[in-house]
């Protein structure tokens, strides 16, 4: 299909989020709430968070002459402080670059990684049994070394130009100077309190004077700052082998319950385990889709396989040109396909095995394609295909092995283009909304419990299960920070939050975008489901209004969901121009920003999304 090429009014208008304008009212007498948008076009650089004060952050970094890596890394700090119960440096996650000048795509994998003395029963109880989920969450046992501060100065060396301390200047800042606190903030503090309340340091971090924040409150936290700033000082080995580590192994050995509390689990990290700690750089995945190159994160992250296998799957199908409902049904049933595989043959690559190369050639995929009636739902859990290379017309399976994570609305995603053209497209987490709950006293923090993210048991034991624990393994995840080319040349990233249905909103936003003709703050906000090879899909009930009765009568099963996913994405749109997309309700809305905002752009619909892709 031949692009459009629309000429969008070059008018340069007011410098986007760069102005602290007044945002929604809050509450009479407290701070106004800093303006969130959740789209934005223009030129310059252009960064989609779910806050506006790290968007923000992030656009000042761009002004100055930042590059999209600097951005990043200095947003994802300022997440750090304003998203504490999502992300920061006790947690890790996934980092994908586009660089514009070499053309090519690269990742850092920051995935936090099992102590030494982990070994495979680390998550059963002295009968055998799995330990309860919320037991092992709020334990020391499920804190991995972080990956996070070193995937930033790794970022730096690789991609940016900015020092440490220059891209951490900014989250210093905000937590010595505070944010204004926001109905998300407090609600995920409610969320929590019961959590942080098992914990000295959390409960006198997070519930000041021992309350819920109020919304319109300015939230400090001058612990963080000094963390940051020692980092800035003394760079990532302070953290790794000085005192911020001996900080973390004393807290995760013997966590700092409150006066009265019951004990938890004592963790198994050593100071050995963060001193041999790397992240390092990793191929990404990629897979041909209508023409585009999609990218990925290769494993231990699940992200970039099975999104890869789910839009291999679904290339063999004319998106473009069915209905909604046919493209929803095909879309769901390629995630339980793809799922089936994730879940058997997925998992740290160190200790067995992925057949990456398989799982994601088109071989595989026809073959898979073969499990999708168009007209009639299978019955779930579908089996797992045999990725062997030899793929017939439509073969016999393997069978089905069962996800062992449970998931929540935790994690964040940020997307940054510059205006080079490079990308970065980030994920990061702590895990669960609250990570391990466990504060890491006078240093502003939470650690992860990412270790949950290993299976407990195995569901068969005389099938293959690639991701239970083990000593210095790295649990798999489903992260899936994502950018897409179009003939090499910078098109588009995006991400998301959510756990496992992380992968289901990245691939339902890249099909809405690419075959549904939807711009990408439509394809972002569109409502949502996920199947993950369950019986029943997950569903928003926008989505289950819209299309619920139809795709019942195929054969779907919902199982109605508040909501899935908090993606943010950045797009070049022609003409020099780009966007900047983030969720209009989902988690409160999120803040998209451009550093020069082209005035009229953001109304022009046929700009915002030219036709991408081959027709499919
Ligand atoms: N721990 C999850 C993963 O790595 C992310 C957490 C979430 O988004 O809920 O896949």
């Amino acid at each position: 299909m031949p692009r459009r090429r629309t000429a969008l009014p070059a008018v340069v208008g007011l410098t986007a989020g760069l102005l602290a304008a007044a945002g929604p009212a809050s509450p009479a007498g407290a701070e106004p709430l800093p303006e969130k948008v959740p789209l934005a076009v223009g030129t310059g650089g252009a960064v989609a968070t779910v806050d506006p004060d790290a968007t923000r952050v992030g656009l000042e970094v761009l002004a100055a002459g930042g590059n999209a890596a600097d951005a990043a890394v200095a947003a994802a700090a300022a997440l750090g402080v304003t998203e504490p119960y999502s992300a920061g440096v006790g947690g890790g996650g996934f980092f994908v670059h586009f660089d514009a000048a070499t053309g090519e795509v690269s990742t850092i994998e920051g995935r936090e990684t099992a102590p030494l003395a982990m070994g495979a029963d680390a998550f059963l109880d002295a009968e055998g049994n799995p330990l309860d989920f919320d037991e092992a969450v709020q334990s020391g046992l499920s804190v991995g070394t972080p990956g996070t501060p070193l995937t930033w100065v790794r970022a730096l060396e690789e991609f940016g130009t900015l020092s440490l301390a220059e891209a951490l200047a900014g989250g210093i800042r905000l937590a010595e100077e505070g944010f204004v606190v926001d109905e998300t903030f407090r609600e995920q503090t409610a969320e929590n309190e019961e959590k942080f309340r098992r914990f000295a340091p959390t409960a006198e971090l997070f519930l000041p004077g021992g309350a819920l924040p109020e919304v319109g409150s300015v939230f400090r936290n001058p612990d963080l700052a000094r963390t940051y700033g020692t980092l800035a000082a003394e760079g990532v080995g302070s953290f790794y082998t000085g005192e911020l580590a001996e900080a973390i192994v004393a807290t995760v050995q013997d966590p700092p319950e409150a006066a009265g509390a019951e004990e938890v689990r004592p963790g198994l990290l050593e100071e050995g385990d963060l001193a041999r700690y790397d992240a390092p750089l990793r191929a990404p995945t990629r897979v041909d889709y209508r023409g585009l190159q999609v990218y990925g994160m290769a494993p231990p992250s699940s992200g970039g396989s099975t999104v890869g296998e789910g839009l291999n799957v679904l290339e063999q199908f004319p998106l473009g040109s069915v209905s909604e409902v046919s493209a929803l049904h095909h879309f769901l049933e390629a995630s339980a396909v793809a799922f089936a595989d994730r879940n058997r043959y997925v998992g740290d690559p160190a200790y067995a095995p992925v057949p990456l190369g398989e799982l994601l050639s088109d071989g595989f995929a026809t073959e898979r394609a073969c499990a999708i009636d168009p007209g009639k739902a299978a019955t779930k859990p579908v089996d797992a295909g045999v990725p062997d290379g030899e793929y017939g017309p439509c073969p016999g399976a393997a069978a089905a092995s069962a996800d062992g994570g449970a998931e929540g609305p935790s994690t964040t995603h940020l997307t940054v283009g510059d205006a080079d053209g490079n990308i970065a497209s980030y994920t990061l987490t702590i895990e669960q909304t609250g990570g391990s709950g466990i504060t890491v006293p006078d240093a502003g923090f939470i650690l992860n419990n990412e270790l949950t993210d290993f299976t407990f048991a195995a569901a068969d034991p005389a099938a293959p299960e690639p991701n239970l624990p083990a000593p210095g393994k790295r649990p798999r995840s489903s992260m899936s920070p994502t950018i897409v080319l179009d003939d090499g040349e910078p098109l588009l990233a995006v991400g998301s939050p959510g756990g496992s249905t992380i992968i289901t909103t990245v691939l339902q936003t890249l099909v809405g975008r690419i075959d549904r003709d939807l711009d990408l703050v439509e394809a972002i906000a569109a409502p949502r489901a996920t199947q993950r090879n369950t019986e029943t899909v997950n569903a928003e009930p926008a989505f289950l209004a819209a299309y619920g009765a139809e795709l019942a009568v195929l054969g779907h099963v919902f199982t109605e969901t508040a909501e899935i996913g908090a993606a943010t994405g950045i797009e070049y749109l022609p003409d020099g121009l780009l966007l900047a997309a983030a969720e209009p309700e989902r988690r409160g809305g999120g803040s998209a920003g451009v550093v020069e905002e082209v005035g009229g752009a953001a109304a022009d619909a046929a700009g915002l999304a030219p036709d991408i892709g081959d027709a499919g």
